[in-house]
């Protein structure tokens, strides 16, 4: 059945996963085992050490923030779909992230905020417009707006998050999404993708447009939102 399909296929990706981070941990471990060791033996560099092994830990602390979120897409997406107000989502996201907008100068406007309604599992939404209005968030380096605005076009909802930020190079678009595909320091690379499976449940698309000014908006394309 394709349930099956599904399970052995992402069987299969979590046992790649695994391996890659086994990989990931061995490295920095074995490197502060051995600086460890130095150090037991009274070396002098010690400031020189120190800085590597704090080095070390990053990156296993990295790797455990990637796990983080692997946990969240193993999770079985547990289905309690109902009719939700999108306004009451998006106010919920925005109180969640104001604080690190503001902290980076940033605006978070909510525009037209009617009476859309659209048929989803609040959780799993919430969590995609975080994602988006954290991308958002971190795609500027200058003071600006972030704009949360909903409307109805035909029967398809559509849910906008627009930013004023660095936007996207249109030869890295189609790798959005794509397993571990980031271009920060930081990043883990999950986010979009944990993003496409929650639309997926929802038989919703997302779609990715550069702003003719500056940034970029991502759209969030629900169909047949009155009922399954
Ligand atoms: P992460 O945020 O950990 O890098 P994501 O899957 O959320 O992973 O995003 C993948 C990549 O897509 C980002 O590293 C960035 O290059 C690009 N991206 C996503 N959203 C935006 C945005 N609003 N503006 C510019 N680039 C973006
Ligand atoms: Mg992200």
């Amino acid at each position: 059945t394709e349930e099956m399909m599904v399970r052995s296929e992402k069987m299969s990706v979590a046992g790649q996963l695994a391996a890659g981070i086994a990989h990931e941990i061995r490295n920095p471990l074995t490197s502060l085992k051995g600086f460890l060791q130095l150090l037991q033996a009274g070396v002098n560099r010690k400031e020189e050490y120190f800085t590597i092994m704090i080095d070390e830990i990053e990156k296993i602390e990295k790797i455990e923030s990637i796990t983080s979120e692997l946990l969240y897409i193993s999770k079985p997406l547990t289905d309690n779909k109902k009719i939700e107000p999108v306004i009451n989502m998006i106010e919920d996201i925005v109180t969640l992230l104001l604080p690190q907008a503001t902290l980076n100068n940033i605006e978070i406007l909510i525009e037209r905020p009617v009476h859309e309604k659209i048929f989803c599992d609040r959780s799993q939404i919430k969590q995609v417009l975080i994602n988006l209005v954290k991308n958002a968030i971190e795609a500027m380096d200058t003071p600006g707006k972030i704009v949360l605005s909903t409307e109805q076009v035909d029967d398809n909802i559509i849910i906008s998050v627009s930013d004023e930020g660095r936007g996207i190079e249109t030869d890295i678009l189609h790798k959005l999404g794509e397993p571990f595909f980031t271009t920060k320091q930081s990043g883990t690379g999950l986010g979009l993708l944990i993003t496409k499976q929650i639309l997926k449940a929802h038989h919703a698309s997302l779609q990715i447009k550069q702003k003719p000014t500056k940034g970029s908006t991502f759209q969030l394309v629900f169909t047949d939102s009155k009922e399954e």
